[in-house]
C-alpha cells in the first residue's frame, strides 16, 4: 500500500476533525469545478474532463465517508453530524448536477479521439445532467435543487427512523422459547422485571420465527417487526413520494418509476411493470408445488387448514426441511463459526479471482471491532478492504458493502467496507452462525470484489460499481452459488469443537432443503418490487399506501399477510434508496443464475471462467453498459431459462420415497 493513501480512519477525527476532511474535499471540487468554468478557447480532456472527474472523485470521497460515519459511529452526537453533513454533500452533488456550464463543457468536448471508455463515461454523465433537470430555465432548476435537499433529508429521516426504532417483545416465561437453539435461551435471560425480551434485530429476530414452537410468539415478532418505524415513516414516504413526482414530472416524465427507469439497464417503467409480469408467470407454478407441501405440513397440526399466513412460513418450511428433506438447520450452525466462515470466504475469493488479503494490524478505527485488509495482487497492493462485521447500539442494522474510496488506477486504490450484524465472537461462544447469513457473508463479499476489482479505471466516475445500479447485485447473487458446493465449504467449515470437517451428506441435504419454498421466496420478493414500483409509478395523490402493500402481498404471494403488514413501507428501507427499483434484486437473479450455468459446477474453484468473468463483468466497472458485459460474458442477452431451473431445483433432486425423520 502506497504511504500516500493512509487508511481512512487514520486521523481518528474527532467531529471537527470530521468536518474539516469533508469539508477540505468539497473546496478541492469547487476549485476544480471553477476550473472548468473558468476555460478560455477549445475544450479538451485535460482542461475539461480531467478537473471534472477530479470534482466527482472528491464528491464522492466525501459523500461516502458521511454515509459511512452516520451508519457506523458509536457516538450519536458523531452520527447527528455525519448525517447532516451527508445532506451539505448531496446538496453539492445536486448543484453539480444543475450547474449549466459545466454541461456546456462537457457536451463541446470533442471525444474523436479517445478511447470508448472515455467516450460512455462523457455520454453517461450527459445524460445524468439531463436527467437532474440541467437544460432548464433557472426558476425550474433552483425549485429542482430545493426538491433534492429535501430528498436527501427525508431519505436520512427514513433510515434513521428505521434504525432507531427497533420494536421489542416480551416473553413471560422461558416456556415460550421452546424448539430454540440452547445457546439462543442462554443468550435470553430474564431483565430486571422478570421478563425475557426479544428484539426485532435480526439476530433476535430470526431464530425465533424460523424454530420457535409458540405460534403466539411468531405472530407477536411479525407484527412488531412489520410496525417499525410506524406512523413516523408513513409522513415521511408521502413527502418522498411528493417530492420525486415533482421532480419527474419537471424533468418531463409522467411518473417517478419511468424517470428512474432512464438510466439503468431496464429503461422504462413500462419494461419494469412486464418484468414483474414474467417472473410471475415464470414463478407462480413451482411456488404452488411448493404451497402444497407446506400447506400439507401445516394439517398436520391442524388438518381443516387451506392457508397460510405469512408469518408460518419459515418455521413451517424448517419442519418440511426437517420431516421431508431429513435437514435441520441447527445442524449446520456448529461447523460455521464466524472466524472460520470470514477465512473461508477470504481464501475462495482470493483463488476464484487470483488475489490475497493481508491484515493490516493496529490500523485505527471508529471501533476496535474493524478489521483493516489488504487485497493483493502479484505482490502489489490493488484495493483495501474494511470488515466492521457485529452489532452495535445504534449501528446500521441490515447488512451491506459500501464504498470508501473509488479507484482511479495509478492513483487512488479503491476501498470497500462491509457494515453487517453477524454474531460475535466472545470467549466461551464462537459465534456460530447460520447457513443463511454465510450465504449473505458472500454476497456481500461479492460486492466487494466487483468494487475493487473493478476500480482500476482511468475515470472515477466509471469505477467499481459506479454503474447502471440495477445491475450490481448480479455479481454478488452469483457467488451465493459458491455457498452450496460441498467442496467450497469443506475447505473451511469444520465443527467448532471436533474440527471435524462438515459431512458432504450434510451438505447435500441442506442443498435439497434449501432449494425447497424457492420459488415463494421469489414470489415475496416480486411483491416487494411491486410495491416498490406501485408507490412510484403514479400520481401519489393516486396511492393507498396501506392497500398497496396489502393488495400487491396477496396478488403475488400465495401466502395471506396480517394486518400490520399494511404498515410494511415505514420499515422498507429500501424505498428511500431504491425507490421504485427494488427489481433489481430479481432482475440480476435471474443474470446470476445464467451466468453460474457458465462455471463448472463440478468443479467451482478451477477452470477459467472465473477469471474470464473477472475480466469481462467485473474488471470493465462501468466503463461500459451492463447490457453490454452480459452479452460480452453469455454472448446473448439474459433469458429466465436458468432462474427457472434454479427455483424448481428441490423437485428435480428430491430424494426417492420418504426418508425417516433425523430429529
Ligand atoms: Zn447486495
Amino acid at each position: 500500500m502506497p504511504k500516500t493513501q493512509p487508511p481512512v480512519w487514520s486521523a481518528k477525527p474527532d467531529v471537527a476533525g470530521f468536518e474539516k476532511m469533508e469539508n477540505d474535499r468539497l473546496a478541492t471540487a469547487q476549485r476544480a469545478i471553477d476550473q472548468i468554468v473558468a476555460v478560455k478557447g477549445s475544450r479538451t480532456i485535460q482542461n475539461t474532463l480531467v478537473p471534472y472527474d477530479e470534482a466527482i472523485r472528491q464528491l464522492n470521497a466525501a459523500a461516502y465517508f458521511s454515509s459511512l460515519m452516520q451508519q457506523v459511529h458509536p457516538d450519536v452526537t458523531f452520527r447527528d453530524h455525519a448525517t447532516a453533513m451527508t445532506t451539505k454533500v448531496s446538496g453539492e452533488q445536486t448543484a453539480l448536477s444543475l450547474n449549466r456550464d459545466v454541461y456546456q463543457a462537457l457536451s463541446s468536448l470533442d471525444l474523436s479521439e479517445t478511447d470508448a471508455a472515455t467516450r460512455y463515461y462523457v455520454k453517461r454523465q450527459l445524460l445524468e445532467f439531463r436527467l437532474a433537470g440541467v437544460d432548464k430555465d433557472d426558476a425550474t432548476r433552483a425549485r429542482l435543487r430545493k426538491l433534492n435537499d429535501q430528498l436527501t433529508n427525508d431519505q436520512s429521516m427514513f433510515d434513521r427512523n428505521i434504525s432507531d426504532d427497533p420494536r421489542s417483545v416480551e416473553v413471560a416465561s422461558a416456556s415460550e422459547l421452546d424448539g430454540l437453539p440452547q445457546d439462543y435461551i442462554d443468550r435470553h435471560k430474564p431483565g430486571a422485571d422478570g421478563k425475557i425480551h426479544i428484539t426485532t434485530n435480526y439476530p433476535d429476530l430470526l431464530p425465533p420465527l424460523t424454530f420457535a414452537k409458540s405460534d403466539a410468539l411468531r405472530r407477536r415478532l411479525s407484527e412488531a417487526f412489520s410496525s417499525r418505524a410506524y406512523p413516523k415513516n408513513r409522513d415521511v414516504l408521502r413527502d418522498m413520494m411528493e417530492t420525486r413526482y415533482e421532480i419527474a414530472t419537471l424533468i418531463g416524465y409522467s411518473s417517478w418509476a419511468d424517470y428512474n427507469a432512464a438510466d439503468k439497464m431496464i429503461m422504462t417503467g413500462k419494461n419494469l411493470a412486464k418484468f414483474i409480469q414474467d417472473l410471475d408467470a415464470t414463478t407462480r407454478p413451482i411456488a404452488q408445488r411448493e404451497f402444497a407441501i407446506l400447506l400439507a405440513e401445516k394439517q398436520k397440526t391442524d388438518p381443516r387448514a387451506t392457508e397460510i399466513l405469512s408469518y408460518e412460513v419459515s418455521h413451517l418450511a424448517e419442519l418440511v426441511r426437517r420431516s421431508k428433506y431429513d435437514f435441520d438447520s441447527q445442524t449446520v450452525r456448529p461447523y460455521l463459526p464466524y472466524n472460520e466462515v470470514k477465512k473461508g470466504i477470504m481464501d475462495t475469493a482470493a483463488t476464484l479471482f487470483q488475489v490475497s488479503f493481508r491484515q493490516e494490524l493496529d490500523v485505527p478505527a471508529w471501533d476496535s471491532a474493524v478489521e483493516t485488509w489488504d487485497v493483493i495482487e502479484n505482490g502489489k497492493a490493488i484495493g483495501r478492504i474494511y470488515l466492521d462485521m457485529h452489532p452495535r447500539p445504534g449501528k446500521y442494522s441490515h447488512d451491506q458493502m459500501a464504498q470508501v474510496l473509488d479507484g482511479i488506477r495509478g492513483r487512488q486504490l479503491p476501498e470497500g467496507i462491509l457494515v453487517c450484524n453477524f454474531p460475535e465472537p466472545t470467549a466461551t461462544d464462537p459465534g456460530l452462525m447460520v447457513y443463511g447469513d454465510a450465504v449473505t457473508f458472500f454476497h456481500e463479499f461479492g460486492h466487494l470484489m466487483h468494487h475493487i476489482l473493478g476500480g482500476q479505471q482511468q475515470w472515477a466516475g466509471i469505477s467499481g460499481i459506479t454503474m447502471e445500479t440495477d445491475f450490481v447485485e448480479a455479481p454478488s447473487q452469483m457467488l451465493e452459488e459458491w455457498m452450496h458446493s460441498p467442496q467450497v465449504l469443506a475447505s473451511f467449515a469444520r465443527h467448532y469443537k471436533s474440527g471435524e470437517p462438515i459431512p458432504a451428506d450434510l451438505v447435500a441435504r441442506m442443498n435439497r432443503a434449501s432449494a425447497f419454498d424457492r420459488a415463494n421466496s421469489v414470489a415475496g420478493q416480486n411483491a416487494y418490487s411491486a410495491i416498490s414500483y406501485d408507490i412510484y409509478k403514479d400520481s401519489p395523490q393516486k396511492v393507498d399506501l396501506d392497500a398497496t402493500c396489502l393488495d400487491d402481498l396477496r396478488h403475488y404471494s400465495l401466502f395471506i399477510p396480517i394486518a400490520a403488514q399494511a404498515h410494511l413501507y415505514a420499515s422498507f428501507n429500501h424505498l428511500a434508496g431504491y425507490s421504485s427499483a427494488y427489481y433489481t434484486y430479481m432482475w440480476d437473479k435471474v443474470i446470476a443464475e445464467d451466468f453460474f450455468q457458465q462455471f463448472d459446477l463440478k468443479n467451482l474453484l478451477a477452470g477459467d471462467a472465473s477469471m474470464r468473468y473477472r475480466r469481462l463483468v467485473l474488471q470493465p466497472g462501468g466503463s461500459m453498459s451492463a447490457n453490454d458485459l452480459v452479452k460480452n460474458f453469455l454472448g446473448r442477452p439474459q433469458s429466465m431459462t436458468a432462474f427457472q431451473k434454479w427455483m424448481g431445483e428441490e423437485f428435480k433432486n428430491a430424494p426417492q420415497g420418504n426418508p425417516s425423520n433425523g430429529q
